[in-house]
């Protein structure tokens, strides 16, 4: 059917692309991927939902959606005798991941051509974009300890990982921001493949931290509103929980509804239909109130052949 753009994060959306990727010619695949969650670590350039993505498609993903099945941790143990904070777990073998790809971006590469060095040694067939050369970090702005007295203390600002992975995402959420989102450019395909692609996925990821920083890229709001009609989402909540990871949590910080509604509303402006799960076809009423088209299906993938019919699904609403 020509080519897809799928927007995508991290887990949620790699165990959806592995479906993609089997419903259509991986060929015809481009994933634009989410790098507001990119740190630094032991002056290493970390691109979890860009690994994530790469290591997934490549069948070589760990247990836990990230970092590499069967990696040990040798190198990040004996990182702890120079005092060095080692919650971020880095996995011996992606290392050579992130020192290629910290070496190729010190030579001057952009992270767009790093990260076609990498899926091509990887075998993908599909393409992976990230969102922007450009730095983005996504950082959560904690609630600040209650002052004794009246109202609460100043909110502290957290890196997403410090937030996520450190604090195990449990304090309370202020806000959200996309620190350099404003004057960043998209990659240099990025948009192109938007205005070009005969459907549009908004993978099953967090809506707010994962999609959020794409859709805070200049010009990338507009081309999809462009293409609105050739929009599917696949929405990550279902029965007004998340599978896994703090949708939930990010969501009720905004003032947003956790459940399928509250994605619809998010995207409304963007997206013309919204995939809902079998669960949730009472809430159809509540997801079109909001203007978006919704469609019901099964949309918990226990394993790729679910994730390919929910693909298939998908485009077939927009096709
Ligand atoms: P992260 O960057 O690793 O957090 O990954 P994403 O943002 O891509 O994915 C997290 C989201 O995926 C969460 O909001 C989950 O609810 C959602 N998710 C995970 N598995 C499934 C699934 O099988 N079906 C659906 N619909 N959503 C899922
Ligand atoms: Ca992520």
């Amino acid at each position: 059917m020509g080519t897809i753009a799928a927007l995508a994060g991290g887990v949620g959306a790699a165990r959806f692309l592995r479906g993609l990727v089997r419903a259509v010619p991986a060929t015809d695949v481009v994933v634009v991927g989410n790098t507001g969650d990119d740190d630094v670590f032991h002056g290493l350039h970390v691109s979890p939902d860009l690994d994530t993505v790469t290591y997934t498609l490549a069948g070589a993903v760990g247990a836990m959606g990230w970092g590499l099945a069967g990696d040990t941790f040798r190198t990040l143990e004996a990182y702890e005798r120079y005092g060095e904070a080692t919650w971020f777990r880095l996995g011996d073998a992606d290392l050579a991941t992130h020192l290629y790809r910290t070496s190729r971006l010190r030579e001057g590469a952009t992270l767009t051509e790093v990260t076609a060095e990498i899926t091509l040694a990887w075998g993908l067939k599909a393409r992976l974009l990230p969102m922007s050369d450009d730095r983005v970090a996504t950082v959560i702005d904690v609630a600040g300890a209650p002052n004794s007295g009246s109202g609460g203390g100043e909110p502290v600002p957290m890196a997403m990982q410090e937030w996520f992975v450190r604090e195990r995402a449990r304090p309370p959420v202020a806000g959200v921001r996309f620190e350099g989102a404003a004057e960043a450019r998209p990659g240099p395909a990025v948009l192109d493949a938007l205005r070009e692609a005969d459907a549009i996925i908004l993978c099953p990821s967090n809506p707010v931290i994962s999609i959020g920083p794409i859709l805070a890229l200049p010009g990338v709001r507009d081309a999809l509103r462009a293409r609105r009609e050739q929009v599917v989402a696949i929405s990550p909540i279902i029965r007004g929980a998340t599978v896994k990871g703090p949708a939930d949590r990010l969501m009720a910080a905004a003032g947003i509804e956790v459940s399928c509604a509250g994605v619809a509303s998010i995207y409304a402006d963007l997206c013309g239909t919204l995939l809902v799960d079998d669960s949730d076809a009472d809430r159809v009423a509540d997801v079109e109130r909001h203007g978006v088209r919704a469609a019901v299906a099964p949309i918990l993938m226990r394993d790729a052949d679910d994730a390919e019919a929910l693909a298939r699904r998908a485009l077939d609403l927009v096709s």
